[in-house]
Parts: C-alpha cells; sequence; structure tokens
C-alpha cells in the first residue's frame, strides 16, 4: 500500500494518519521527520539539508527529493508508505514518480482529507492558551469550565497570534493554492480519493477504507 496523505491545515491527517498505520503497517513518514533522520544519520544529504535549514533557508528540490529517496528505499517501506508533507509541488510529484518507477513502487492512493475552509477556520482560531501553565483550550471542542479562564489557575487564556483569523485565512490560503494544481494531477492518474473530513474521525477513517476497497 504506497498512499500519500493531503489535507489543509486543521484538516485531522494526524488522526488518520495515526489510524492508517495501525490498520495497514505501513510507516507515516512526514517531511519534518525525513529530515530529521537524514541529519541524524549524517547523510551526505543529510548534511546538506542541515546547511539550508539552520540558515532558515528552503531546502532545494534536488536534496529534498534525494532524501524521500533514501528514505523510501529503507526496508520498512517494503510493505508501502504513506507520505504526508510530500509531493507539495508538480516537479516533486514528478520526482516520486521517478524515484517510485526506479524502487520498482506504484503508488495506489492519493488520499485527500477535505473540509470546508469556514469549518478548518472554526476549528484554528478557536484554539486558547493558558499563559501561566501552558495548558490549551478550544471553544467548541474543548473549551473550559468557565469562558476565556484556565481550569487549573485561573489565568486569563490568551489567543495565539498564529491563531487569529487574519493569519489562519492567509496560511489557508497559501496551501490551498499549493495544493490545488496537485489534486488536479492525482485526479488525472485515476488515483484521487477524496473524503469529507467534516465527520467524526472514526467515520473519516471508515470512508478513507471504503474508497480503497472499491
Ligand atoms: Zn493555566
Amino acid at each position: 500500500m504506497h498512499l500519500i496523505l493531503m489535507g489543509l491545515p486543521g484538516a485531522g491527517k494526524g488522526t488518520q494518519a495515526e489510524k492508517i498505520n495501525e490498520k495497514y503497517h505501513i510507516p507515516h513518514i512526514s517531511t519534518g521527520d525525513m529530515f530529521r533522520l537524514a541529519i541524524k544519520e549524517g547523510t551526505p544529504l543529510g548534511k546538506k539539508a542541515k546547511q539550508y535549514l539552520d540558515e532558515g533557508a528552503l531546502v532545494p528540490d534536488e536534496v529534498t527529493n534525494g532524501i524521500v529517496e533514501e528514505r523510501l528505499s529503507k526496508t520498512d517501506c517494503e510493505k508501502g508508505f504513506l507520505l504526508d508533507g510530500f509531493p507539495r509541488t508538480i516537479p516533486q510529484a514528478e520526482a516520486l514518480r521517478d524515484i517510485t518507477t526506479k524502487l520498482n513502487k506504484k503508488l495506489d492512493y492519493v488520499i485527500h482529507v477535505d473540509v470546508p475552509e469556514e469549518k478548518l477556520l472554526e476549528r484554528l482560531t478557536g484554539r486558547r492558551v493558558c499563559p501561566v501553565c501552558g495548558a490549551t483550550y478550544h471553544v467548541v471542542y474543548n473549551p473550559p469550565e468557565q469562558e476565556g479562564i484556565c481550569d487549573k489557575d485561573g489565568a486569563e487564556l490568551i489567543q495565539r497570534e498564529d491563531d487569529t483569523i487574519e493569519t489562519v485565512q492567509k496560511r489557508l490560503a497559501v496551501n490551498m493554492e499549493q495544493t490545488k494544481p496537485l489534486l488536479d494531477y492525482y485526479e488525472k492518474q485515476g488515483i484521487l480519493v477524496t473524503v469529507n473530513g467534516d465527520q467524526d474521525i472514526n467515520k473519516v477513517f471508515e470512508d478513507i477504507q471504503a474508497e480503497m476497497n472499491k
């Protein structure tokens, strides 16, 4: 089972990745994890990636693609993999196609967890944090007993800059623009599976499995 997981921030990709990992016993490979591993192992590509990351620069595709190839060549990927956060662009998708061909693997499905933008805004802007103890709440999904007050120490909860509506809207817009061409690309190949992510997490997973068994 060779899969890619796609979805906007707040769509609940992480939860579904865990469930897919449990059920199919394939490694969940996120871009961040791949970089961390290559850097830890000190591979030539890992060393290169570290230079860019240390400078706060974008890691160029030739380095990223090489790290992906190294990772997908590992023995734990023999039965498959679940890629998360890669590819981000069409050139990366084309590189992935070359990598899988070279490794004699075939991409089976691209799973797109789809959640309407207004729902994502609700999920992402509802977070509140306690400035004293660091506890996190959500105004809808995990509210404190008393509105705006930390249950543990009575401090007044705050909204982080990252969670304000303007910041979240911008982040979503950038992500949507980036994702759209990839969804089209995989749709044309007939391997895109879109599931409704605006429902109970177990139901989302059931839908993913149902789509893959079709
Ligand atoms: Zn607190």
